[in-house]
């Protein structure tokens, strides 16, 4: 049977590709048995847009005309690199035939369902990271780092189940 394939932000598998040159490796037998399966696909927006690291932090912000732009602590408008980059990870999606991801949550490219406020407060808000949106607006099912039994779930039921074997 084909293994459905699963995008996941890099930095969850450990590569330091964050902003401050750090990862964020989630151990967990879910994980584990994905990777052994060869199922994961690994993406880092950030550096796929062309982004370095270390790199200043980012966030998005709400403009008064309903648009969104990123801006770096720095004050660098970065929104075009996030852009490319969320356009790269939707790209390998579609090659790779990738239906679900596992996207870390409060990110301003990965994010779920929190993002950081606009203004460097370290208040999280409501919202979805510029990657994680358009993969949902393209019907990628996307998940974060705390809801992989769910995750695992969807992928059994949906991904693995009901496809027919090869
Ligand atoms: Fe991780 Fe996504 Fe941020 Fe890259 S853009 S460091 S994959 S959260």
């Amino acid at each position: 049977m084909t293994t459905p394939f699963i995008l996941i932000s890099a930095c969850l598998l450990g590569e330091k590709v964050r902003y401050d040159a750090k990862d964020l490796l989630l151990e967990d037998e879910i994980i584990s048995q994905w990777v052994k399966r060869g199922a994961l696909i690994s993406i880092c927006p950030e550096i796929a847009g062309g982004l370095k690291t270390p790199r200043p932090p980012a966030e998005i912000q709400h403009l008064p005309d309903k648009s969104i732009k990123v801006i770096s602590i720095s004050n660098q408008d970065v929104t075009e690199s996030f852009l490319i980059g969320a356009k790269l990870a939707l790209n390998t999606c579609q090659q790779q035939n990738i239906q679900m991801a596992i996207l870390t949550e409060g990110s301003p490219s990965c994010g779920s369902s929190l993002i950081n406020d606009g203004h460097f407060s370290k208040n999280k808000i409501s919202g979805e990271g510029i990657t994680t949106r358009l993969l949902r607006q393209n019907g990628i099912k996307v998940f974060n780092q705390h809801q992989l039994s769910q995750a695992n779930e969807y992928y059994r039921m949906h991904l693995i189940f009901s496809k027919p074997i090869n």
